[in-house]
């Protein structure tokens, strides 16, 4: 294996399981503090905050994830601030990407109305509260040529009795409304992999990214210039590993994280 510096680690399915760290993943963490490797770990929760996402990654045990953490809103709204540094935003979506847009250093507009003038940014991620007149504030500002930010394109979102409609969903209508194409940045688009990048202060070739699903981790780290391994403890399985072609055909494939640790200690 190449002598990598920098890791982009996914958290479901690599780090962990719902309440459960994985086997190896404390021990990898603590591998790259260590010997001075970076890490970085990213969500796509396009609600959940870095704090909350940090806070449950102690609460189960993992190494010092303080400010190491970035979720899709969080890089979203990263992206637009490094693109428009103090620029306006429309946030169609919970507060806590409101949050998120202003730790970024952006100004929120259009909470209650249109009033103010056009955003520079529309920053779409899921909206509990959506409403005809919310929808209508966003394709307005769209129309009037405000970027157009998605924080995933994800169709629905399970939860405990099926499925709810996804942040995809709110961003398919306002692009059937406008007539434009929404840029992503989640998974599997590699816009939260470059941010990651920058967060960490690490170059493409030195970093490797690892997750558990080949259309998502491993075809957004291919897309940001970078080597993916799979790791088998959550989504794809080996036979979808070796089936995948293109940018989903994962550089590496390890039973888990812990594998992958003895393989770059090269033991
Ligand atoms: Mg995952």
């Amino acid at each position: 294996m190449r002598d990598y510096r920098a890791f982009i680690l996914d958290l479901d399915g690599v780090i962990y399981r719902s309440e459960r760290l994985l086997p190896g993943a404390r021990e990898f963490i603590a591998w790259a503090d260590a010997s001075g490797r970076k890490l970085v770990f990213v969500s796509n929760n396009s609600f959940a905050t870095p704090a909350e996402v940090t806070a449950k990654l102690v609460r189960l045990g993992a190494p010092a994830p303080e400010g190491r953490v970035l979720t899709s809103g969080a890089a979203a709204a990263r992206l637009i601030a490094a693109r428009r540094p103090g620029g306006s935003v429309y946030v169609l979506g919970v507060p806590a990407v409101e949050g998120m847009a202003e730790r970024a250093g952006l100004r929120v507009v259009w909470r209650d109305g249109m009033d103010a003038p056009t955003p520079d940014a529309v920053l779409v991620g899921l909206d509990f509260g959506l409403s005809y007149d919310r929808l209508r504030r966003g394709l307005r500002a769209i129309l009037a040529g405000a970027d157009f930010i998605g924080v995933n394109r994800d169709p629905m979102l399970p939860v405990e009795d099926g499925f709810d409609p996804g942040t995809g969903s709110l961003v398919a209508a306002l692009e059937y409304a406008s007539g434009r194409t929404a840029e992503i940045v989640g998974k599997p688009a590699p816009g939260i992999m470059l941010e990651a990048l920058r967060a960490m202060g690490a170059e493409a070739r030195e970093t490797l990214v690892v997750g558990d699903g080949v259309e998502l981790d491993i075809v957004a780290g291919h897309a940001a210039g970078m080597d993916a391994a799979l790791v088998l403890t959550g989504m794809s399985t080996r036979a979808q590993a070796e089936a995948a072609t293109g940018l989903s055909k994962p550089d590496y494939v390890f039973d888990g994280i812990g594998d992958l640790l003895t393989a770059l200690r090269g033991e």
